[in-house]
């Protein structure tokens, strides 16, 4: 079963033409990475799967659904920013109820979600504390936490941990892999960190130019890669 699909999938920018054509399956539940070069049309990708940008071709779906010209808000995915999207005047708890609020979820539901979101990502302690007075790694667990309170069929994650040294990157590759199999929603995750990919991974697929290079798992791209460029960027010779 498909978890998003995309058929010829294209995107122009007045006169150019940034997603050339892309058709990839994210199996549902699965680990997906979209891996390219900046500049190559990750983030234009993930954002027309979110409906932050509309399609100049081609269709998007989710979870079976033709989703490719249904508002965000209904397309069953939450997009993780990088942690610097937290809402600094409020607190762990009330960053993670935000979207509940929004929907006018009712007081004990709101604290039941919060509160097993809080559990998943271990910010039980933290709950009451602004944003600024969290470390990196944990103000981008309460980013994620937005997300997951939503309950959403896809998590869309744009290079969430680019702004985190080294060492955090490592412990929070772990954690999302760990959240993955924990809940078991399809993600897709972008980046321009081959490391990243190879340890995260399901499927990758690899971006350049606005067209698809290859798709497959880390250690058949690796053992396999389709051409130069796939051999270079994820480090073994064609
Ligand atoms: P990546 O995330 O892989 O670095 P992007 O999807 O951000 O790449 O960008 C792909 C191409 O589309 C780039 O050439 C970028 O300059 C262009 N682009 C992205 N967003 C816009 C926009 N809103 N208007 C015009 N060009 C854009
Ligand atoms: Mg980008």
């Amino acid at each position: 079963m498909t978890g998003v699909r995309l058929r010829e999938v294209r995107k122009s920018f007045g006169s150019a033409e940034v997603i050339r054509g892309v058709s990839l399956d994210v199996p549902k539940g699965s680990f997906g990475v979209f891996v390219g070069p900046s500049g190559c049309g990750k983030s234009t990708l993930l954002r027309m799967i979110a409906g932050l940008e509309d399609t100049t071709g081609g269709t998007i779906e989710i979870g079976g659904r033709d989703v490719t010209n249904v508002e965000p808000a209904k397309r069953g995915v939450a997009m993780v920013f990088q942690s610097y999207a937290l809402y600094p005047h409020l607190s762990v708890f009330e960053n993670m109820a935000f979207s509940l609020r929004l929907a006018r979820a009712k007081s004990a539901e709101v604290q039941r979600k919060v509160g097993e979101t809080a559990e998943i990502l271990r910010l039980g302690d933290h709950l009451k504390k602004k944003p600024s007075e969290l470390s990196g790694g944990q103000r981008q667990r309460v980013a994620i936490g937005r997300a997951i309170v939503r309950e959403p069929e896809v998590f869309l994650f744009d290079e969430p941990l680019s702004n985190l040294d080294a060492e955090l990157r490592v412990q929070m590759r772990l954690e999302l892999t760990r959240l993955h199999r924990q809940i078991g929603a399809t993600m897709i995750y972008v980046t321009h960190d081959q490391v990243e990919a190879m340890t995260l991974a399901d499927q990758i697929f690899v971006l350049r130019g606005g067209l698809l290079q290859q798709a497959g798992r880390p250690l058949h791209l690796y053992d396999d890669p389709a051409n130069r460029f796939v051999g270079g960027f994820i480090g073994s010779p064609a």
